[in-house]
């Protein structure tokens, strides 16, 4: 449980939980897209928007702990509403196949969480030969947001409804001291570096919401977009590094927060009026932070946009 606990002008600090961040809160009529909802901080948001009465569709890859999620929410808030279905976010395939049957679903779309990722794996590419951190956590998520956003501009315009997208991202500065940014040499393995591959797939996670909520200014698109850090969450995202993991389960319960905590920004953006027509902003601990120089930069959000744009249409 992490112990520190101060609020900032939202009311919240690091220690409030999603549930808290999110009592008394009304999201019936509401239905929201949670991706990577089968563990840690996806599930706790599944759970906590399904409590708050929102229509929770979990996009997993994995259906078996996808519906094992599902049956623990079912079974402690029998009111909510739930569906699993199957996405890859490492194939484009998958994210086209689960963009349609979304769509022939009749469902509306108010709220898109961009939660999955994989974190510091070893170097590999994706079925559609992207460096595979790159392609889970910035390009599925990309073409998932391209293909949904017709139907949330939809549900936006015939429900008088503000639409939100919210991006699981993290702080990363110091990947700009290192590196700087090379979106266009992701699957050079010469040059990969476990974490500072994650690190730029993070800051991509903001530059793309940043765009985004740009872009529904200029339309006059009643969506916002933003972006987050969760916090450092014990979950298995530390699974590929064995001392981290180590760490994880050791000190977990005294420096971490827990998925309680981890959860809490994401249903705050997802949910909150405080947070009604705020956009293209970085949250962390559920109140406004900075985000790293590059992450704000409005000319590389354009230049990802249009990196990321070619390399679905090819
Ligand atoms: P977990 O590993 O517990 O959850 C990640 C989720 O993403 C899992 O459900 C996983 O599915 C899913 N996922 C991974 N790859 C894919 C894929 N190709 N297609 C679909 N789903 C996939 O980690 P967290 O809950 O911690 O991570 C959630 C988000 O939070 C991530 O974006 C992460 O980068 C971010 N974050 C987390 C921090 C932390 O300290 N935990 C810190 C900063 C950011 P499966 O169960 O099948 O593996």
């Amino acid at each position: 449980m992490w112990p520190f606990n101060r609020k900032g002008v939202s009311g919240f600090s690091s220690s409030s939980t999603a549930e808290e961040v999110t009592e008394g809160i009304d999201g019936s009529g509401l239905t929201a897209v949670v991706t990577g909802a089968s563990s840690g901080i996806g599930s706790e948001t599944a759970r906590v928007l399904a409590l708050r009465g929102v229509h929770v569709v979990m996009g997993v890859r994995n259906m078996s702990s996808g519906k094992s999620v599902r049956e623990e929410i079912v079974n402690k808030i029998p009111s909510a509403k739930v569906d699993v279905m199957e996405l890859d976010l490492s194939s484009m395939a998958s994210v086209r196949k689960f963009a349609s049957e979304f769509g022939s679903s009749n469902l509306p779309l108010n709220v898109l969480i961009n939660n999955a990722g994989v974190m510091a794996i070893p170097f590999s590419l994706s079925k559609d030969g992207l460096e595979l951190q790159f392609a889970t956590n910035h390009i599925g998520h990309f073409l998932l947001t391209h293909l949904l956003m017709d139907k949330m501009k939809r549900t936006s315009r015939n429900t008088k409804t503000e639409g939100r997208i919210v991006n699981v991202s993290s702080e990363a500065h110091w990947i700009t001291y290192r590196e700087g940014i090379c979106f266009d040499k992701i699957n050079d393995q010469s040059r990969y570096q476990s974490y500072l591959a994650y690190g730029q797939s993070k800051i991509a996670n903001i530059l793309h919401a940043n765009e985004l909520s740009r872009r529904f200014k200029e339309e006059n698109v009643n969506i916002t977009a933003n972006s987050l850090h969760p916090g450092i969450v014990a979950t298995n995202l530390f699974r590929y590094q064995s001392i981290m993991n180590a760490l994880t389960s050791a000190v977990a319960k005294f420096v971490m927060k827990d998925v309680h905590q981890g959860a809490a920004t994401t249903c705050y953006l997802a949910l909150h009026p405080q947070v009604k027509g705020v956009s293209g902003k970085y949250f962390s601990n559920s109140n406004l932070a900075t985000p790293s120089s590059k992450a704000s930069d409005e000319e590389l959000a354009k230049k990802l946009w249009d990196f990321s744009l070619n390399t679905i249409s090819a």
